[in-house]
Protein backbone atom coordinates (compact mmCIF):
# COMPACT_ATOMS: atom_id res chain seq x y z
CA UNK A 1 0.00 0.00 0.00
CA UNK A 2 1.10 3.45 -1.03
CA UNK A 3 1.03 6.26 1.23
CA UNK A 4 -1.16 9.13 0.63
CA UNK A 5 1.57 12.37 1.11
CA UNK A 6 5.50 12.26 0.95
CA UNK A 7 8.14 15.26 1.94
CA UNK A 8 9.25 16.88 -0.06
CA UNK A 9 12.01 19.67 -0.36
CA UNK A 10 10.20 22.32 -3.04
CA UNK A 11 11.97 25.52 -4.88
CA UNK A 12 9.14 27.70 -4.50
CA UNK A 13 10.24 31.19 -6.46
CA UNK A 14 14.03 31.40 -7.38
CA UNK A 15 16.75 32.42 -5.04
CA UNK A 16 14.76 31.29 -1.84
CA UNK A 17 15.04 28.56 0.99
CA UNK A 18 13.69 25.55 -0.44
CA UNK A 19 10.64 24.56 1.71
CA UNK A 20 10.13 21.14 2.88
CA UNK A 21 6.25 20.44 2.23
CA UNK A 22 4.18 17.37 1.96
CA UNK A 23 2.59 16.38 -1.01
CA UNK A 24 0.17 13.57 -2.47
CA UNK A 25 2.55 10.74 -3.59
CA UNK A 26 1.79 11.22 -7.75
CA UNK A 27 0.53 8.07 -9.14
CA UNK A 28 1.98 6.66 -12.59
CA UNK A 29 0.28 6.99 -15.67
CA UNK A 30 0.05 5.11 -19.13
CA UNK A 31 3.80 4.08 -19.56
CA UNK A 32 5.36 5.30 -16.71
CA UNK A 33 6.91 4.37 -12.87
CA UNK A 34 6.82 5.22 -9.14
CA UNK A 35 10.11 5.26 -7.44
CA UNK A 36 10.69 5.16 -3.44
CA UNK A 37 13.66 7.21 -3.25
CA UNK A 38 16.49 5.87 -1.18
CA UNK A 39 18.90 8.23 -1.81
CA UNK A 40 19.66 11.68 -4.40
CA UNK A 41 22.74 13.08 -4.67
CA UNK A 42 22.87 17.43 -4.37
CA UNK A 43 24.47 18.53 -7.67
CA UNK A 44 25.90 22.32 -8.35
CA UNK A 45 22.92 22.30 -10.82
CA UNK A 46 20.18 21.89 -8.50
CA UNK A 47 21.99 24.71 -6.93
CA UNK A 48 21.85 27.06 -10.72
CA UNK A 49 18.14 25.34 -10.85
CA UNK A 50 16.98 27.09 -7.35
CA UNK A 51 18.75 29.97 -8.69
CA UNK A 52 17.01 30.34 -12.12
CA UNK A 53 20.25 30.60 -13.22
CA UNK A 54 19.99 29.38 -16.92
CA UNK A 55 18.05 30.67 -20.20
CA UNK A 56 15.92 27.74 -20.14
CA UNK A 57 14.64 28.09 -16.53
CA UNK A 58 12.34 25.67 -14.21
CA UNK A 59 8.94 26.43 -13.62
CA UNK A 60 8.53 27.06 -9.76
CA UNK A 61 7.23 25.52 -7.40
CA UNK A 62 9.35 22.23 -8.24
CA UNK A 63 11.12 19.47 -6.56
CA UNK A 64 14.94 19.41 -7.45
CA UNK A 65 16.85 16.30 -7.08
CA UNK A 66 18.37 14.26 -10.64
CA UNK A 67 20.73 12.19 -8.86
CA UNK A 68 17.85 9.84 -6.80
CA UNK A 69 18.37 6.40 -6.97
CA UNK A 70 15.36 3.91 -5.81
CA UNK A 71 13.44 1.13 -5.76
CA UNK A 72 10.54 0.68 -8.26
CA UNK A 73 7.01 0.19 -6.29
CA UNK A 74 4.44 0.71 -9.10
CA UNK A 75 4.14 0.43 -12.74
CA UNK A 76 1.68 2.08 -14.73
CA UNK A 77 -0.27 0.57 -18.01
CA UNK A 78 2.25 -0.73 -20.61
CA UNK A 79 5.53 -0.96 -18.61
CA UNK A 80 7.62 -3.78 -19.09
CA UNK A 81 10.61 -3.04 -19.15
CA UNK A 82 11.30 -2.69 -15.53
CA UNK A 83 9.74 -4.56 -12.87
CA UNK A 84 8.84 -3.88 -9.43
CA UNK A 85 11.42 -4.05 -6.69
CA UNK A 86 14.65 -3.08 -9.44
CA UNK A 87 16.89 -0.77 -8.17
CA UNK A 88 17.06 2.12 -10.77
CA UNK A 89 18.22 6.18 -10.81
CA UNK A 90 16.00 8.90 -12.40
CA UNK A 91 18.96 11.33 -13.89
CA UNK A 92 18.62 14.47 -15.41
CA UNK A 93 18.13 12.94 -18.75
CA UNK A 94 14.49 11.81 -17.51
CA UNK A 95 13.22 11.14 -21.39
CA UNK A 96 13.69 11.85 -24.93
CA UNK A 97 11.80 11.78 -28.05
CA UNK A 98 13.23 8.46 -29.48
CA UNK A 99 12.32 9.69 -33.15
CA UNK A 100 14.81 12.87 -33.71
CA UNK A 101 17.85 13.13 -35.83
CA UNK A 102 19.59 13.43 -32.27
CA UNK A 103 17.90 10.58 -30.66
CA UNK A 104 18.20 8.03 -33.58
CA UNK A 105 22.00 8.64 -33.78
CA UNK A 106 22.43 7.98 -30.05
CA UNK A 107 22.36 11.71 -29.25
CA UNK A 108 19.70 11.27 -27.05
CA UNK A 109 21.07 14.12 -24.75
CA UNK A 110 20.41 16.91 -26.94
CA UNK A 111 17.05 15.71 -28.29
CA UNK A 112 15.04 18.89 -28.33
CA UNK A 113 11.94 17.07 -26.60
CA UNK A 114 14.14 16.46 -23.79
CA UNK A 115 13.12 16.61 -20.46
CA UNK A 116 15.15 17.06 -17.36
CA UNK A 117 14.86 15.88 -13.65
CA UNK A 118 14.59 17.96 -11.06
CA UNK A 119 13.82 20.96 -13.21
CA UNK A 120 10.79 20.21 -16.47
CA UNK A 121 9.78 16.97 -14.31
CA UNK A 122 9.89 16.62 -10.21
CA UNK A 123 13.07 15.20 -8.40
CA UNK A 124 14.57 13.54 -6.24
CA UNK A 125 14.76 15.63 -3.66
CA UNK A 126 11.22 13.70 -2.06
CA UNK A 127 10.20 10.28 -1.17
CA UNK A 128 8.75 9.08 -4.36
CA UNK A 129 9.12 10.12 -7.68
CA UNK A 130 7.76 9.51 -10.78
CA UNK A 131 10.07 8.39 -13.96
CA UNK A 132 10.03 7.12 -17.04
CA UNK A 133 11.19 3.18 -17.20
CA UNK A 134 12.93 3.36 -20.76
CA UNK A 135 15.72 6.16 -19.37
CA UNK A 136 16.22 5.24 -15.60
CA UNK A 137 19.91 4.19 -14.86
CA UNK A 138 19.66 0.21 -14.29
CA UNK A 139 21.73 0.17 -10.90
CA UNK A 140 24.20 -2.76 -11.25
CA UNK A 141 24.00 -5.65 -8.42
CA UNK A 142 26.48 -4.58 -5.58
CA UNK A 143 26.24 -0.98 -6.21
CA UNK A 144 24.35 0.61 -2.89
CA UNK A 145 21.69 3.30 -3.46
CA UNK A 146 24.05 6.00 -1.95
CA UNK A 147 27.17 5.59 -3.73
CA UNK A 148 25.59 4.80 -6.74
CA UNK A 149 23.75 7.81 -6.29
CA UNK A 150 26.63 11.04 -7.52
CA UNK A 151 27.63 8.36 -10.52
CA UNK A 152 24.39 9.06 -12.48
CA UNK A 153 25.08 12.82 -13.07
CA UNK A 154 28.19 13.54 -11.97
CA UNK A 155 30.30 10.04 -13.02
CA UNK A 156 28.30 10.33 -15.95
CA UNK A 157 28.92 13.44 -17.06
CA UNK A 158 32.47 13.55 -16.80
CA UNK A 159 33.13 10.24 -18.15
CA UNK A 160 31.62 11.39 -20.84
CA UNK A 161 33.77 14.79 -21.19
CA UNK A 162 36.70 12.66 -20.54
CA UNK A 163 35.87 10.37 -23.98
CA UNK A 164 35.14 13.97 -25.59
CA UNK A 165 38.55 15.11 -25.01
CA UNK A 166 40.01 12.30 -27.02
CA UNK A 167 42.51 12.14 -24.55
CA UNK A 168 44.54 8.59 -25.34
CA UNK A 169 46.28 6.45 -22.24
CA UNK A 170 49.63 8.13 -21.13
CA UNK A 171 48.56 11.69 -22.52
CA UNK A 172 47.65 14.29 -19.60
CA UNK A 173 44.18 15.52 -18.93
CA UNK A 174 43.84 18.58 -16.53
CA UNK A 175 40.65 18.61 -14.91
CA UNK A 176 39.40 22.05 -13.38
CA UNK A 177 37.08 21.84 -10.40
CA UNK A 178 37.63 19.29 -7.79
CA UNK A 179 34.35 18.83 -6.29
CA UNK A 180 31.39 16.95 -6.98
CA UNK A 181 32.56 15.98 -10.14
CA UNK A 182 36.05 16.75 -10.69
CA UNK A 183 37.04 14.24 -7.69
CA UNK A 184 34.86 11.44 -9.68
CA UNK A 185 36.43 12.50 -13.11
CA UNK A 186 40.27 12.15 -11.57
CA UNK A 187 39.30 8.57 -11.00
CA UNK A 188 37.74 7.91 -14.27
CA UNK A 189 40.77 9.49 -15.96
CA UNK A 190 43.12 7.36 -13.91
CA UNK A 191 41.22 4.17 -14.60
CA UNK A 192 41.48 5.23 -18.36
CA UNK A 193 45.02 5.28 -18.15
CA UNK A 194 45.48 9.15 -19.18
CA UNK A 195 48.02 11.07 -16.14
CA UNK A 196 46.01 13.41 -14.39
CA UNK A 197 46.55 17.54 -13.17
CA UNK A 198 44.16 18.41 -10.73
CA UNK A 199 43.21 22.22 -10.63
CA UNK A 200 40.99 23.61 -8.62
CA UNK A 201 41.38 27.07 -5.62
CA UNK A 202 40.74 25.18 -2.60
CA UNK A 203 43.88 23.63 -0.98
CA UNK A 204 41.52 20.59 0.63
CA UNK A 205 40.04 19.77 -2.30
CA UNK A 206 43.43 19.78 -4.19
CA UNK A 207 45.00 17.58 -1.50
CA UNK A 208 41.87 15.60 -2.27
CA UNK A 209 42.70 15.42 -5.80
CA UNK A 210 46.38 13.77 -5.08
CA UNK A 211 44.74 11.64 -2.66
CA UNK A 212 42.88 10.06 -5.27
CA UNK A 213 45.83 9.44 -8.02
CA UNK A 214 46.40 13.32 -9.51
CA UNK A 215 49.81 13.38 -10.10
CA UNK A 216 50.36 17.08 -10.64
CA UNK A 217 47.71 19.58 -8.85
CA UNK A 218 47.37 23.21 -9.24
CA UNK A 219 46.07 26.20 -6.81
CA UNK A 220 44.34 28.43 -9.59
CA UNK A 221 43.94 31.20 -7.09
CA UNK A 222 48.35 31.23 -6.47
CA UNK A 223 49.68 29.99 -9.55
CA UNK A 224 49.08 30.36 -13.42
CA UNK A 225 47.84 26.78 -14.44
CA UNK A 226 48.80 27.12 -18.18
CA UNK A 227 52.49 27.99 -16.86
CA UNK A 228 52.59 25.65 -14.49
CA UNK A 229 51.84 22.96 -16.97
CA UNK A 230 54.25 24.32 -19.40
CA UNK A 231 56.82 24.33 -17.08
CA UNK A 232 55.83 20.93 -15.75
CA UNK A 233 54.70 18.67 -18.93
CA UNK A 234 56.46 20.83 -21.78
CA UNK A 235 53.12 21.95 -23.17
CA UNK A 236 49.41 22.56 -22.39
CA UNK A 237 47.30 18.76 -21.75
CA UNK A 238 46.16 17.13 -24.27
CA UNK A 239 43.05 16.85 -22.80
CA UNK A 240 41.00 19.74 -20.59
CA UNK A 241 37.91 18.86 -18.71
CA UNK A 242 36.34 22.35 -17.04
CA UNK A 243 34.20 21.56 -14.17
CA UNK A 244 34.20 24.60 -12.60
CA UNK A 245 31.14 26.90 -11.69
CA UNK A 246 33.39 29.79 -12.11
CA UNK A 247 34.18 32.09 -15.48
CA UNK A 248 37.71 32.23 -15.19
CA UNK A 249 38.29 29.06 -15.02
CA UNK A 250 36.72 28.60 -18.68
CA UNK A 251 39.81 31.09 -19.49
CA UNK A 252 42.29 28.91 -17.93
CA UNK A 253 41.03 25.93 -19.09
CA UNK A 254 41.24 26.87 -22.46
CA UNK A 255 44.68 28.53 -22.12
CA UNK A 256 45.51 24.98 -20.50
CA UNK A 257 44.71 22.98 -23.68
CA UNK A 258 48.13 21.93 -25.93
CA UNK A 259 48.42 22.45 -29.86
CA UNK A 260 45.78 20.38 -31.48
CA UNK A 261 44.12 18.99 -27.81
CA UNK A 262 40.44 19.19 -26.92
CA UNK A 263 38.67 21.25 -23.87
CA UNK A 264 35.55 20.29 -23.03
CA UNK A 265 33.16 22.46 -21.07
CA UNK A 266 31.45 21.35 -18.34
CA UNK A 267 30.32 23.32 -15.84
CA UNK A 268 28.11 25.88 -16.22
CA UNK A 269 28.01 29.43 -14.73
CA UNK A 270 25.79 31.71 -16.26
CA UNK A 271 27.19 33.99 -18.50
CA UNK A 272 30.06 33.85 -21.70
CA UNK A 273 33.83 33.86 -21.62
CA UNK A 274 36.11 35.56 -24.24
CA UNK A 275 38.35 33.79 -26.58
CA UNK A 276 41.82 34.65 -28.10
CA UNK A 277 41.23 33.46 -31.54
CA UNK A 278 45.03 33.34 -33.09
CA UNK A 279 46.16 31.05 -30.56
CA UNK A 280 42.86 28.66 -31.03
CA UNK A 281 43.15 29.06 -34.96
CA UNK A 282 46.83 28.32 -34.77
CA UNK A 283 46.97 25.92 -32.27
CA UNK A 284 44.26 23.90 -34.01
CA UNK A 285 42.51 23.69 -30.74
CA UNK A 286 39.02 22.56 -30.15
CA UNK A 287 36.58 23.49 -28.06
CA UNK A 288 34.02 21.35 -26.92
CA UNK A 289 30.20 21.22 -24.92
CA UNK A 290 29.54 18.39 -22.78
CA UNK A 291 26.07 17.60 -21.31
CA UNK A 292 25.61 14.45 -19.12
CA UNK A 293 25.95 11.14 -21.12
CA UNK A 294 23.51 9.03 -23.23
CA UNK A 295 22.27 5.61 -21.44
CA UNK A 296 25.26 3.46 -22.79
CA UNK A 297 27.63 5.54 -21.18
CA UNK A 298 25.91 5.49 -18.05
CA UNK A 299 25.95 1.83 -18.23
CA UNK A 300 29.48 2.19 -18.72
CA UNK A 301 30.43 4.44 -16.29
CA UNK A 302 28.50 2.34 -13.53
CA UNK A 303 30.19 -0.41 -14.45
CA UNK A 304 33.58 1.24 -13.72
CA UNK A 305 32.25 1.91 -10.16
CA UNK A 306 30.73 -1.78 -10.38
CA UNK A 307 34.33 -2.98 -10.71
CA UNK A 308 35.78 -0.84 -7.83
CA UNK A 309 37.67 1.13 -10.18
CA UNK A 310 35.60 4.50 -9.18
CA UNK A 311 34.38 5.49 -5.95
CA UNK A 312 32.22 8.51 -4.70
CA UNK A 313 33.09 10.14 -1.79
CA UNK A 314 30.03 10.99 0.19
CA UNK A 315 28.92 12.92 3.35
CA UNK A 316 25.19 11.60 4.14
CA UNK A 317 22.44 14.31 5.15
CA UNK A 318 18.87 13.95 5.59
CA UNK A 319 16.34 15.70 3.71
CA UNK A 320 15.55 18.49 6.15
CA UNK A 321 19.70 19.57 5.71
CA UNK A 322 19.22 20.74 2.45
CA UNK A 323 19.23 24.36 2.80
CA UNK A 324 22.43 24.00 4.71
CA UNK A 325 23.56 21.60 1.95
CA UNK A 326 22.75 24.82 -0.47
CA UNK A 327 24.53 27.02 1.52
CA UNK A 328 27.60 25.06 1.81
CA UNK A 329 27.77 23.79 -1.97
CA UNK A 330 27.84 27.64 -2.74
CA UNK A 331 30.51 28.64 -0.46
CA UNK A 332 32.43 25.85 -1.92
CA UNK A 333 32.11 23.71 1.29
CA UNK A 334 31.57 20.47 0.25
CA UNK A 335 34.72 18.27 0.30
CA UNK A 336 32.86 16.02 -2.89
CA UNK A 337 29.46 15.08 -2.49
CA UNK A 338 26.71 15.03 0.12
CA UNK A 339 24.11 12.68 -0.60
CA UNK A 340 20.24 12.73 0.74
CA UNK A 341 19.87 9.73 2.92
CA UNK A 342 16.29 8.57 2.67
CA UNK A 343 17.00 4.95 3.83
CA UNK A 344 18.40 6.28 6.96
CA UNK A 345 16.37 8.90 7.86
CA UNK A 346 13.06 5.79 7.96
CA UNK A 347 15.09 3.00 8.73
CA UNK A 348 18.21 3.31 10.46
CA UNK A 349 19.57 2.96 6.97
CA UNK A 350 19.46 -0.29 7.43
CA UNK A 351 17.33 -1.63 4.01
CA UNK A 352 20.08 -1.04 1.67
CA UNK A 353 20.89 -4.31 0.59
CA UNK A 354 24.07 -2.88 -1.66
CA UNK A 355 27.36 -2.90 -0.62
CA UNK A 356 27.24 1.63 0.88
CA UNK A 357 30.29 1.51 2.73
CA UNK A 358 30.11 4.87 4.04
CA UNK A 359 29.22 5.78 7.20
CA UNK A 360 26.63 9.03 8.25
CA UNK A 361 29.04 11.26 8.66
CA UNK A 362 30.81 13.73 6.70
CA UNK A 363 33.81 11.71 4.85
CA UNK A 364 37.23 13.04 3.48
CA UNK A 365 39.58 10.64 3.34
P1 LIG B 1 30.91 21.52 -6.87
O1 LIG B 1 30.49 22.79 -6.22
O2 LIG B 1 30.78 20.24 -6.12
O3 LIG B 1 32.42 21.61 -7.37
C1 LIG B 1 32.95 22.75 -8.02
C2 LIG B 1 34.45 22.80 -7.78
O4 LIG B 1 35.01 23.84 -8.58
C3 LIG B 1 34.83 23.08 -6.32
O5 LIG B 1 35.82 22.16 -5.90
C4 LIG B 1 35.40 24.50 -6.38
O6 LIG B 1 36.39 24.74 -5.37
C5 LIG B 1 35.99 24.50 -7.77
N1 LIG B 1 36.23 25.84 -8.33
C6 LIG B 1 35.52 26.97 -8.17
N2 LIG B 1 36.08 27.98 -8.86
C7 LIG B 1 37.17 27.47 -9.48
C8 LIG B 1 38.17 28.00 -10.35
N3 LIG B 1 38.15 29.29 -10.71
N4 LIG B 1 39.13 27.18 -10.82
C9 LIG B 1 39.16 25.86 -10.46
N5 LIG B 1 38.24 25.31 -9.64
C10 LIG B 1 37.27 26.10 -9.16
O7 LIG B 1 30.03 21.47 -8.22
P2 LIG B 1 29.66 20.20 -9.14
O8 LIG B 1 28.44 19.52 -8.60
O9 LIG B 1 30.91 19.44 -9.39
O10 LIG B 1 29.18 20.94 -10.49
C11 LIG B 1 30.08 21.76 -11.20
C12 LIG B 1 29.44 22.42 -12.41
O11 LIG B 1 29.12 21.43 -13.39
C13 LIG B 1 28.14 23.17 -12.13
O12 LIG B 1 28.12 24.38 -12.88
C14 LIG B 1 27.07 22.21 -12.65
O13 LIG B 1 25.87 22.84 -13.03
C15 LIG B 1 27.79 21.64 -13.86
N6 LIG B 1 27.27 20.37 -14.36
C16 LIG B 1 27.23 20.21 -15.70
C17 LIG B 1 26.79 19.02 -16.23
C18 LIG B 1 26.77 18.82 -17.71
O14 LIG B 1 26.14 17.89 -18.19
N7 LIG B 1 27.49 19.64 -18.48
C19 LIG B 1 26.36 17.99 -15.39
C20 LIG B 1 26.45 18.17 -14.01
C21 LIG B 1 26.91 19.37 -13.49
ZN1 LIG C 1 24.02 17.10 -11.90
ZN1 LIG D 1 14.72 13.18 -29.81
Amino acid sequence: MLPKTMQAAVVTAFNQPLQLQEWAVPRPGPGQILVKTEACGVCHTDLHAAHGDWPLKPVPPFIPGHEAIGRVVALGAGVTIVKEGDRVGVPWLYSACGHCEYCLSAWETVCDEAQFGGYTQNGGFAEYLLADPNYVAHIPAGLGAKEAAPLICAGITTYKGIKGTEAKPGEWIAISGCGGLGHLAIQYAKAMGLLVCGVDIDEGKLKHAKHLGADLVINASTQDPAQVLKQEIGGGAHGVLITAPSLPAFKQGVAMTRKRGTCALVGLPPGSFPLDIFNLVAGAVTIRGSFVGTRKDMAEALDFAARGMVHADIELQPLSAINTVFERLAHGDVPSRVVLDFAGAQAGGANDEGADTRAAVPIFV
